[in-house]
């Protein structure tokens, strides 16, 4: 499985360019204990989406048979699902946005402590100023989606048909929320990064998960993909 939604390096698919973003346990320093606000989170995500204009723009003027022979090549099988879990991991930040600043304590007690001691604003100020800027950010993510998504699902379909392969295209709103599957793996503690439960699913987001063999969960930190995400976006994610 991709770990990232990196574009494609050139148009030949980058021959001899294997690089990937670090690998989960071996070089891991430790889970992070100041991942940024989710309004932070979800500013990066419209720019990453753009992203995809790399591949869907030349291959949009393609005909039918040039489409499929592009798509057949499993590298871009490969960043096509890289680009559906970035939006799996937009649309599990937008729908943990809230319950984050009650799960991850010392997000809510940095943010208070720093809002307090600067502008001496009271809590439930900084609380309305914050979910304000997330609703604004949240918009900007699923109207970026919505630009992208007719061009990356008119590639899944032609990827699916070519390589046998069953890629569902999340759909992504303002209003998605997590309802808890039953008889699945749980965990103590939420995602470190989108606020989210092991157990936690969304509608028309999360498709036939998988949570056995670690592809879902990662013990200590939370959603696989979302470590992956901060791991590749980290140094982005600190500088806004
Ligand atoms: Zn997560």
């Amino acid at each position: 499985m991709l770990d990232d939604a990196r574009p494609p390096d050139n148009w030949t698919w980058g021959v001899g360019d294997d690089s990937k973003p670090p690998d989960t346990e071996s070089t891991d320093a430790g889970p992070p204990t100041n991942v940024p606000p989710p309004s932070v989170i979800l500013s990066t995500f419209p720019e990453l989406f753009g992203s995809g204009n790399l591949l869907f723009k030349p291959i949009a003027s393609q005909n039918a048979s040039v489409k499929q022979k592009v798509l057949s090549d499993p590298k871009a099988a490969q960043y096509l699902q890289g680009y559906i879990l970035l939006g799996s991991t937009a649309a599990r930040v937008i729908a943990g946005r809230k319950h984050r600043w009650h799960r991850d304590k010392i997000l809510a007690k940095s943010m208070s402590l720093s809002a307090a001691g600067s502008k001496g604003m009271k809590l439930a100020g900084v609380d309305k100023t914050q979910a304000a800027r997330e609703d604004r950010e949240t918009a900007d993510v699923v109207a970026a989606w919505r630009e992208h998504v007719g061009p990356l699902r008119s590639a899944v379909a032609a990827a699916n048909t070519a390589c046998g392969a069953n890629m569902k295209v999340p759909e992504l709103s303002d209003k998605m929320q997590a309802q808890a599957a039953k008889m699945v793996p749980t965990a103590r503690a939420a995602c470190l990064l989108c606020g989210l439960k092991r157990e936690e699913r969304i509608a028309k987001v999360d498709f036939d998960v998988e949570d056995s063999f670690g592809e879902w969960w990662v013990e200590h930190w939370g959603h696989r993909a979302c470590k992956n995400f901060w791991l590749e976006h980290e140094q982005r994610l600190r500088q806004r």
